[in-house]
């Protein structure tokens, strides 16, 4: 299931994190894709405010620290895969015990470790449209995530 929603400003791509965060019940795995600037990490804080992170200004782009952990609601891992040499690395970080886990993991550049991805995952590909105008194509595979976008969608 593909759904596609366009954004005017950094607050409204917030809002759309935000009831994301709430529609989501753990053990969800969350790839973003985008070039920088697009608004990756500025979906994962308002994911995290949605599952109740007390202060998601917090989450900031992992970058020198490959994996940043909140507490939410429910656990919240956050990858940044940029930095990565190798989808081996990613599994060295501990990656599959992640990705199985209850919590919630959002992975930046998730396209350099697509290999290690559960078929069965949220996709949002983030593209910059305009300098406060951004697109988000959201894209669910399997039946627990077309509910989550059917969730969102119903607002
Ligand atoms: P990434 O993690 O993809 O590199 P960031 O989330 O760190 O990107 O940065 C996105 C930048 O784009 C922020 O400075 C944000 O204020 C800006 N921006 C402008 N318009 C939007 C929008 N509609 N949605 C999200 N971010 C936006
Ligand atoms: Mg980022």
């Amino acid at each position: 299931m593909q759904r596609t929603v366009e954004t005017s400003s950094p607050d409204e791509t917030f809002r759309l994190g935000a009831a994301l965060g709430r529609a989501l019940g753990g053990g969800e795995v969350i790839g973003l894709a985008g070039d920088l600037g697009a608004g990756k990490t500025q979906l994962v804080r308002a994911v995290a405010e949605g599952l109740g992170v007390p202060d998601s200004r917090i989450v900031s782009s992992p970058t020198f620290v490959l994996l940043q952990e909140y507490h939410g609601r429910l656990p919240i891992y956050h990858f940044d895969a940029y930095r990565l040499a190798s989808e081996a690395e990613f599994l060295d970080l501990g990656g599959h015990e992640f990705l199985a886990a209850d919590g919630v993991c959002l992975i930046e550049w998730a396209d350099r470790v697509e290999g290690c991805l559960p078929r069965e995952r949220l996709t949002v590909h983030l593209e910059v449209t305009g300098e406060h105008s951004r697109r988000a194509a959201l894209e669910g595979s399997g039946s627990h995530y077309e509910e989550v976008i059917a969730a969102l969608m119903a607002g």
